[in-house]
């Protein structure tokens, strides 16, 4: 039997998406595809809670390819952009941006921690920034920031919010549009629910118009101005072309989107809080601790979790396998070696089966 996959990502996928992901590769044009496409693309909406007037996009590639598009729309070279560093994927942001030619500010905190809403604003106070970007999850250390607070931040500011949900989005609570955030990325293989292979993102009216007044085109297979009219024409239910959809994803992504609306979103982030808990509570049951520094900072989608004093990762890992369960190590490239990551988002948060093999599998490596 497969084993049970509990990293944080990819997850284990619901059967009834993967049976709508197994069918023979229809033609882009075809009308299944487009009424998936269509009921997809409308289902972002309720899904990240973006307004009427926001833009959703499906594209095939990963994460990093929706990252890379927040990046090249928003900033040319010379603009000014503000990273809220909590790790890994941070660090990547950064990256990315600076390869536009962005000149890059970075408000750090020590691994575990975020920082703070004073730190934060300050920066933005002095920086005449154009766009500011935080992961709302790092998958690197579990660590969350508070969404909510930098959006408002910087939209009082008129700065640009910009949150890479590849850890996070249908898994931790996101109000695109109260909270007037003007991107909410995310990837298909964790909490949306199936394979790994398209990029996800919804933006906002304020986003589209910096990249209509960009000055330096972003690359065309990542600007929004050549995806923007095909997502509206499947959106309307017409056939349209720029590059070939990723058809049998899209099939997919109608199937576990409706179902995440079906079940209402304060739902499944009520899920995920609750399966959460339980990971918690096994944690403090043995002893363990946390990465993330306080309760507020921790992730409700994975867990990223010390090894106990002595023991030797690799072997605990093999231990979790042993029983069934594949978790993941660390990450960070500076606490790489002493903990490790279980994702208990999606699919398995909903499976009484998942959660209790892989709780008993870690109980009995780690105690
Ligand atoms: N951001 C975060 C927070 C992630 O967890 C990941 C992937 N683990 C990425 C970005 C990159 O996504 P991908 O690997 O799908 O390109």
């Amino acid at each position: 039997m497969a084993k049970l996959l509990m990293i944080p990502g990819p997850i284990e996928v619901a059967p009834e998406v993967t049976a709508a992901f197994c069918v023979p590769p229809p033609g882009h044009l075809s009308p299944p595809v487009i009424a998936a496409h269509s009921r997809a693309l409308k289902n972002m909406r309720a899904v990240w809670r973006a307004g009427a007037d926001s833009q959703p996009f499906v594209v095939p590639g990963s994460g990093t390819l929706a990252m890379e598009m927040a990046a090249v729309n928003l900033c040319q070279p010379g603009d000014r952009a503000l990273v809220v560093n909590t790790g890994y994927f941070s660090d990547r942001a950064a990256n990315m941006l600076r390869r536009r030619g962005a000149e890059v500010v970075e408000v750090k905190a020590p691994i575990g921690e975020a920082p703070g809403p004073a730190a934060i604003t300050t920066a933005l106070d002095h920086g005449k920034f154009k766009a500011l970007f935080a992961t709302h999850v790092d998958t690197s250390t579990g660590v969350r920031v508070d969404a909510e607070s930098i959006a408002r931040a910087a939209g009082a500011r008129g700065v640009l919010s910009v949150f890479d949900g590849v850890c996070a989005t249908a898994g931790e609570r996101f109000e695109m549009a109260d909270w007037g955030a003007d991107v909410y990325l995310t990837a298909s293989q964790k909490a949306i629910g199936l394979a790994p292979g398209l990029a996800l993102l919804v933006a906002s009216p304020r986003a589209l118009a910096a990249r209509e007044a960009l000055t330096v085109a972003p690359p065309m297979v990542t600007d929004w101005l050549e995806w923007r009219p095909i997502m509206a024409a499947y959106e309307a239910g017409e056939k349209s072309y720029f590059a070939t959809p990723a058809t049998n994803h899209i099939l997919a992504l109608d199937v576990s989107l409706a179902s995440l609306v079906k079940e209402g979103m304060d739902a499944v982030f009520a899920r995920h809080e609750a399966c959460a808990q339980r990971f918690r509570a096994l944690w403090s049951e043995l002893g363990l601790s946390m990465v993330p520094k306080s309760e507020a900072l921790t992730a409700n989608t994975l867990s990223a979790v010390r090894f106990p004093k002595g023991a030797s990762g690799p072997q605990v890992l093999a231990a979790v396998s042993e029983a069934g369960v594949i978790i993941a190590g660390g990450l960070h490239p500076k606490i790489k070696a002493e903990y490790f990551r279980v994702g208990h988002m999606g699919y398995s948060s909903s499976q009484e089966e998942h959660i209790t093999k892989t709780l008993s599998a870690l109980r009995g490596a780690l105690s």
